[in-house]
């Protein structure tokens, strides 16, 4: 077949892209990936017990982006789902963000309500301060909590998951999970919050369904595409267009360097219990635990987990990326120096007038699974837009 798009990547992006162009635009698409699964890091499972587990981590889809929500409820049903999260802070288990009910959790009675009426006055109610922002305030009482806070919420949990601490990383990481003045207890406070019925392996099955698009898994972007002056696909020159959604460095054979990124090795174990845990996810700020967080699945992607007398639990342990062990690039590390070398990849991409890149990995950015949804959408309008 002659395909108008070839697609690396079956992830959020890739998939994104090809359905459109196959059901909007009526184009020819391949779509490859060198695992043996659709859905990239999305992909789940539903285990002999009944129970949907997040192979790649819990993955909890939240936005503000009402076409991007409204664009996915075209793949299946969503049921409504707001994550909550507790944190062993101090030995205690408090919500995460650390809010007012964490405050209440872990201070004397008194102390507690001097320091709520402290922030809601310095701040208002409902108000996000990221941690590093409360460290500088100059009032002793705030101070004194914002160290309480980074010591015990913020500073081994980063340690751990980054290797360096969190004055050490771009600020924005540690902004994604703010103190907050609240008594709200979710982990997102975003618009639209809902997790897929049968699990998101069957919603990028409804996306890739079309007779436009041909799957090839198990397959590299290296073995059938050369990337030269031009782009050859199976030897000859593709004049078609290439969508590339795996990591930049790789596409370039690392001529600019490697670029660096966190992976993580998780740790799955079946339990012969109804529940491990009151919540899907608790994280574990602490200095002995090696791991960050265990995330019991049943909690969030099925709905009648009371009716099953066994669980799934996953302990994520983060460690330094090394393509060399076939490690997983998770979470790129965005500063000054890794940009700067992005952008040399990324002018060598532009060198090509048919080669594209969209997704976390080729756009090298913390992407949630919403902004790459977004982000594919517009490449699709700028491709093929009306
Ligand atoms: P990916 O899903 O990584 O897909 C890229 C695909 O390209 C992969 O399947 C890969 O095999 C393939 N590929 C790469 N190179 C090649 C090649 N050379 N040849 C062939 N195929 C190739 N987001 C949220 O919104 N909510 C969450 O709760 C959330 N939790 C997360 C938890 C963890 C632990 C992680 C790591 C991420 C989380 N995310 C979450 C982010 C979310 O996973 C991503 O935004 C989204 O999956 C990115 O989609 P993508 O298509 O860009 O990349
Ligand atoms: N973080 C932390 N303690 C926590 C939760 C988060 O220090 O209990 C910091 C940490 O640096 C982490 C970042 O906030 O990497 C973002 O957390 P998030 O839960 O958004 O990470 P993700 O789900 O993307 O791994």
């Amino acid at each position: 077949m002659n395909f108008d798009y070839i697609i690396i990547g079956a992830g959020f992006a890739g998939a994104t892209l090809a359905e459109r162009l196959a059901n909007k635009a009526n184009k020819k698409v391949l779509v490859i990936d060198k695992r043996d699964t659709i859905g990239g890091n999305m992909y789940d499972y539903k285990d002999e017990n009944g129970i949907i587990v997040h192979k790649y981590g819990p993955h909890l889809f939240h936005t503000n982006l009402e076409n991007v929500y409204n664009y996915l409820q075209n793949f299946g049903v969503w049921f409504k789902y707001e994550h909550r999260v507790l944190g062993m802070v101090n030995n205690k288990l408090v919500p995460i963000p650390f809010n007012l009910t964490s405050i209440s959790k872990s201070f004397d009675k008194e102390l507690a309500n001097k320091l709520i009426d402290i922030l809601k006055n310095k701040f208002g109610i409902d108000k996000k301060i990221p941690i590093l922002e409360l460290r500088k305030y100059p009032d002793k009482d705030i101070n004194e909590l914002a160290e309480y806070i980074y010591q015990n919420v913020f500073l081994y949990y980063t340690m751990k998951q980054w290797g360096k601490t969190p004055d050490e990383i771009d600020p924005s990481v540690t902004n994604r999970v703010p103190v907050y003045v609240s008594l709200d207890d979710r982990y997102f406070q975003d618009k639209y919050q809902c997790m897929p019925k049968e699990g998101y392996t069957k919603v990028f099955e409804k996306m890739l369904e079309s007779d436009n698009i041909t799957v090839k898994l198990n397959t590299d972007a290296k073995d059938i595409l050369q990337i030269t002056d031009k782009i050859y696909f199976e030897g000859k020159e593709f004049t078609g267009k290439v969508i590339y959604t795996g990591p930049i460095d790789e596409l370039f054979d690392y001529k600019e360097g490697i670029l660096p990124y966190r992976s993580l090795d998780f740790e799955f174990e079946k339990l012969d219990t109804k529940y491990f845990q009151d919540v899907a996810t608790v994280n574990y700020p602490t200095k002995e635990d090696k791991f960050t967080r265990i995330t019991e699945y049943k909690h969030m992607t099925i709905q009648n987990g009371d009716q099953i007398d066994k669980t799934v639990i996953m302990r994520e342990y983060p460690k330094a990326f090394n393509k060399d062990n076939n490690d997983i690039p998770y979470y790129p590390i965005e500063n000054d120096e890794s940009q700067k070398m992005y952008k040399k990849y990324l002018a060598k991409c532009n060198k090509f007038d048919n080669l594209y890149l969209v997704g976390r990995l080729a756009q090298y950015k913390y992407y949630n699974m919403d902004l790459v949804i977004n982000e594919a959408l517009n490449l699709y309008n700028e491709l093929e837009g009306e």
